[in-house]
């Protein structure tokens, strides 16, 4: 290893960590035990020193020490912490597996990967023959793939005597969890033991606001009145760090704008309660941020400076930041949810649940005693939070289906979810009447993208116009290209240059858009400085480059086996291009009621409004088919990422969303499987998840 980089001795020592007195007790307990539930306050140490202590203890003598994150920013930021703490190069040693980001080598023993990731391996080798131990981190958070994993990891290795044979050792699972939920989880996985790291946290007094309530459920004004609290923190507060937790990029980023605008005017000489406070470093923190950008979280501020993090959830438990005393909880988050008026996984701002608030409040408690400065009033909290957030797995649609009828769950989800996800994948042809996956499914499950895209990428492919879609798939799997500036000039400038990327396209269509946005770009000569001069944030088209390259990796691959379809057309380029899109997003088909209205055909009738930030939001007249890539609801439900098509092109695919009752699909969800077509369900399970509304980055 690397002697380079040592630990600053300011730095926050490990041994410091709560966790560190039970060092031995903790390894004694993982060598003695197949199962392990370990719980523990957030910040004391669990993710970061555990898999070191396994290290250390020689556990990677017959195989990796895996460790899974619900949030791919998670695996990313602690996995260059432990590098760092084990003094070794990110990627040997220690490293990291996000979608579309591989950052491991032949040398790395100590795996941080999202769930997600640790899925795919599973599915693809039920043995994990490389791993030693496997750690599910942050259990309570209750994402759809830890729970998955629980069920299978339970199902496969907690009888030893049905052990699956091949590995060298028995594999050791432990369960980590920041609640105390653990008797539950201990129970599902047959009374295992469960090792709790006493706390150690100082009181949080939470005060309530009075400016959002019931009524305001559905407004955004809460994100001025946490622009206001943290200023009047600032302002009348003493020394300390300030955590504000909103919801999501977009909304942080212009919180950052106006809270930098303000923040200008103080004068410190007079505004400021405590003196040595002399100046804000505003911080923003979501899912999808450049790493380097994420590092600067973890610094201690300047001195004399006042740290204020804007984050999303992540901040909640996932990710640890010392020396905040002050919380500023809006009282929401995005979640994803199954939307039943859309008939779709969508992702929401909805209020947080009690437990959840509790949570957010204690991150300001962690080495002292803190404040939380909840922005809505008490009538809120009675009437509009949960007690408990619902798990994943119960709210969301599944197409990992027939999983969850052969494999137990913590929590079962629902059978009419089961039941549209399979209905799903046979309006995309992946699965037949009798619920087999067939030849075009086989193909699907290699791409980790929404079933519907990738059915349009597949089309292309077929047509030989791959070209066309492979950017575009990867523009969609990306965060938002178009940057959103909060000063309302600003934004004028911004809106002015989206616009005329839309006319540069050609034609009315945002689809279009992204593929001549990401084709300008590449062939551009300085690309960074063209992403500024129209408002598209660069590092979202990196990411886009290289999630373009993978998608053609797996496409190539693919087109070299012998029965790859392929298929003729006559038409021009636009018509091409719309009709392979239509191949995918038949589902999501609208056609124009009345006015600017459009209803959806997808049975539900849903009324939609096209987006304004679409380029066809302008368009009258012609304008009476359309497609959408997804929809985002507020007040009202907008679609984005919308292009015209002609009747005749759906005509025949239309059908086949009425063709099959749900409930005739039933049969085949409780139809005895074999085992290998068990195996074939289980990758199905690879593809599952729309990247699109993946909450991996929120
Ligand atoms: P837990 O998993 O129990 O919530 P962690 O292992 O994530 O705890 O965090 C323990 C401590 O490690 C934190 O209090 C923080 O001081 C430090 N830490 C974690 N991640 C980072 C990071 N990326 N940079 C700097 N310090 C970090
Ligand atoms: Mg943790």
């Amino acid at each position: 290893m690397s002697k380079s980089t040592r630990l600053d001795p300011k730095e926050n020592d490990p041994k410091n960590l709560p966790i560190y007195q039970h060092k031995a007790k903790l390894v004694q307990a993982v060598k003695d035990s197949t199962f392990l539930v370990i719980t523990g306050e957030t910040g004391s140490g669990k993710t970061t020193q555990l898999p070191k202590y396994l290290h250390q203890a020689g556990f990677c003598k017959d195989g990796k020490i895996g460790i899974t994150q619900p949030r791919r920013v998670a695996a990313i930021t602690v996995a260059q912490r432990v590098a760092h703490e084990m003094q070794c190069t990110l990627g040997r040693e220690v490293g990291y597996q996000v979608r579309f980001d591989d950052c491991t080598s032949e040398s790395t023993e100590v795996k941080y990967m999202t769930d997600g990731c640790l899925l795919r391996e599973i599915l693809a080798d039920p043995i994990l023959p490389h791993y030693s131990v496997v750690i599910l981190d942050e259990v309570h958070e209750r994402s759809l793939n830890t729970d998955i994993l629980l069920g299978l990891l339970k199902k496969r290795f907690s009888n030893p005597a049905k052990a699956p044979k091949g590995r060298a050792s028995p594999l050791k699972v432990v369960v980590m969890s920041a609640t105390l939920e653990t008797d539950k989880l201990s129970a599902f996985l047959g009374d295992c033991p469960v090792f709790a790291i006493p706390g150690r946290m100082f009181p949080v007094t939470s005060t309530f606001g009075f400016a959002v309530g019931p009524k305001d459920f559905e407004s955004t004004g809460y994100m001025k009145e946490v622009v206001k609290v943290a200023l009047d923190v600032h302002t009348s507060e003493m020394a300390g760090d300030i955590l504000v937790f909103l919801t999501g990029q977009s909304e942080i980023e212009r919180a950052c704008d106006m809270l930098y605008e303000k923040a200008e005017s103080i004068d410190y000489r007079y505004d400021v309660l405590d003196q040595t406070v002399e100046g804000l470093l505003i911080l923003p923190l979501y899912g999808s941020m450049p790493t380097d950008q994420q590092r600067q979280i973890f610094q201690p501020p300047p001195p004399g400076i006042r740290k204020c993090v804007v984050a999303t959830n992540i901040a909640a438990t996932s990710l640890t930041i010392d020396g905040i005393k002050y919380i500023i909880d809006s009282g929401f988050v995005k979640q994803l949810n199954h939307n039943s008026r859309v008939g779709m996984d969508i992702l929401e701002v909805v209020p947080i649940s009690k437990s959840e608030a509790q949570q957010r409040a204690g991150r300001a408690g962690r080495t002292s005693a803190g404040k939380c400065f909840r922005i809505y009033n008490k009538e809120f909290w009675e009437k509009c939070m949960p007690e408990y957030t619902v798990p994943e797995i119960q709210r969301t649609s599944l197409t990992a289906v027939i999983l969850t009828l052969k494999f137990p769950y913590p929590d079962c989800p629902e059978e009419r979810f089961i039941l549209e996800a399979l209905k799903q994948l046979y309006q995309f042809d992946a699965i037949d009447r009798r619920g087999r996956v067939t030849r075009l499914g086989e193909l699907m499950v290699e791409f980790p993208l929404h079933p519907g895209l990738t059915r349009a990428l597949l089309k292309a492919a077929s047509l030989g116009c791959q070209d066309l879609l492979l950017p575009v798939a990867a523009m969609l799997s990306v965060e938002n290209i178009f940057i959103r500036p909060g000063h309302p000039e600003k934004q004028k400038e911004a809106d002015q240059q989206h616009k005329a990327l839309a006319a540069k396209s050609g034609s009315m269509n945002d689809f279009a858009t992204l593929l001549s946005v990401f084709q300008s770009c590449q062939s551009s000569d300085r690309p960074s400085a063209w992403c500024k001069d129209h408002w598209v944030h660069w590092r979202a088209l990196k990411s886009a480059f290289s999630v373009e390259t993978q998608l053609r990796d797996i496409l190539l691959r693919l087109q070299q086996k012998r029965d790859f379809p392929e298929e003729t057309f006559d038409g021009n380029k636009s018509e091409l291009f719309r009709r392979c899109l239509c191949s995918g997003y038949f589902t999501n088909v609208a056609r124009r009621s009345i006015g600017k209205v459009f209803c959806t055909m997808d049975g539900h009738g849903s009324m939609v409004h096209i987006h304004p930030a679409s380029s066809l939001f302008d368009q009258e007249g012609e304008l009476n088919w359309i497609i959408f890539h997804d929809v985002l609801v507020t007040s009202r439900m907008y679609v984005r990422t919308a292009c015209p098509i002609r009747y005749e092109w759906v005509k025949d695919l239309l059908p086949k969303l009425h063709e099959v009752d749900v409930y005739e699909l039933s049969s085949v969800a409780r139809e005895e499987v074999t085992e290998e077509e068990m195996k074939k369900w289980e990758s199905r399970e690879a593809a599952k998840r729309p990247a699109e509304v993946s909450t991996e980055d929120v």
